[in-house]
């Protein structure tokens, strides 16, 4: 008899829970770093944000496959040698019962049927995590993009709004300052007769 112990734990709203964070918060800051370096015009163009988003995209991926293998795997790989460890030492594998001299096929300790051995498997609870996952990471990296493109927009109309105070009240010449967080390390300026743009 095999003991099968699966790629997601049992919780599997913790598995889901972190690739949403994980998708969410990379598109968030991937989408941030290529829009502001690729464009310097203010406003909104859905034909300019395209190849940001789908850089966003690519990177939210790899980091929510990531976040996957080390949120599952590493817990499960760790479950397996302890069980198979438990297992060479002629113990229960899931409370570590000594079964040696036992004639029962049930832990006395804790009701689990004895085995021979343990092994990891991508059982249905997986596969059914992973088609939940997908469409999940889906909607957060939609919604971290269109919060990055949020914030950006707002803080050119705030600099706008910067800009026109400065002009009224007899500001002459550039007018320029850093982009607030996560965008700290590109500016914002104005320039006379060219109006206002960003710069990395
Ligand atoms: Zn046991």
């Amino acid at each position: 008899m095999i003991y099968h112990i699966e790629l997601v734990p049992r919780r599997r709203w913790i598995s889901l829970a972190a690739a949403f964070i994980i998708a969410g918060a990379s598109s968030l800051y991937w989408y941030n770093e290529f829009r502001l370096m690729e464009i310097h015009d203010f406003g909104f163009s859905l034909a300019r944000s395209l190849k940001p988003g789908v850089f966003a995209l690519c990177m939210a991926t790899i980091a929510a496959c990531y976040g996957f293998v080390f949120v599952n795997a590493i817990p499960a790989c760790v479950h397996l040698l302890r069980s198979q460890r438990r297992l060479s030492a002629g113990r229960c594998h899931l409370c570590g019962y000594d079964r040696r001299g036992s004639n029962t096929q049930i832990c006395s300790e804790c009701g689990e049927p004895f085995v021979q051995r343990a092994s990891l498997i991508c059982g249905r609870r997986t596969i059914l995590t992973v088609a939940i996952a997908v469409p999940m990471c889906l909607c957060a990296v939609v919604g971290g993009i269109a919060t990055a493109e949020g914030l950006i927009l707002s803080e050119e109309r705030a600099f706008e709004r910067e800009v026109s105070n400065f002009i009224s009240n007899g500001g002459v010449g550039m007018y320029a300052r850093a982009r607030r967080w996560p965008n700290g390390y590109s500016s914002l300026v104005y320039v006379p007769g060219r109006g206002c743009h960003g710069t990395d």
